[in-house]
């Protein structure tokens, strides 16, 4: 049985294997930092930028990234505890400036559960309508 086991092991890790380059960086999001494609940018300091979302899921709906490409939240380390704060205040910010003084929903997905599609780390921060708890 054990012999088995290492079979099913091994074909998973070889799975796992396969799956790795779309779920590392660079994705998308790189060659917006780089200006490599367009994007509707919101904010831009030295650490990370702000843009719409293309598929806008709320009146307002503009994601966070760090310049420096964390693939996703379960990969951040103590080392990035500064950076993820930045982050969330940028996100706070620009929600101020984009109207949204009657609340909004920060969301970070993670990996195949948490329905993440672009491995480079995001906060999506979605407002201008009513939101809906729990999420699906
Ligand atoms: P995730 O599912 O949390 O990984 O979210 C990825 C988000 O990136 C989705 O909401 C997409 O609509 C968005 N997205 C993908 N490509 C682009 C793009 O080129 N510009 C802006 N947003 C994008």
């Amino acid at each position: 049985a054990g012999g088995q086991d290492g079979e099913v092991q091994k074909a998973q890790q070889a799975a796992e294997a396969r799956k790795e380059p779309g779920q590392r960086p660079p994705t998308i999001f790189s060659k917006i930092i780089n200006r490599t494609i367009q994007a509707d940018i919101l904010y831009e300091d030295d650490k990370c930028l702000a843009f719409r979302d293309v598929a806008p899921q709320a009146p307002v709906h503009f994601l966070v990234i760090p310049k420096r490409p964390i693939p996703r939240l379960s990969h951040a380390a103590a080392g990035d505890t500064e950076l993820l704060g930045h982050l969330l205040v940028v996100a706070s910010q620009t929600a101020k400036v984009e109207g949204l003084e009657d609340g909004y929903r920060v969301v970070i997905n993670d990996g195949k559960q948490g329905a993440q599609s672009v491995y480079h780390l995001h906060l999506h921060v979605l407002g201008g309508r009513q939101m809906g708890w729990p999420p699906g």
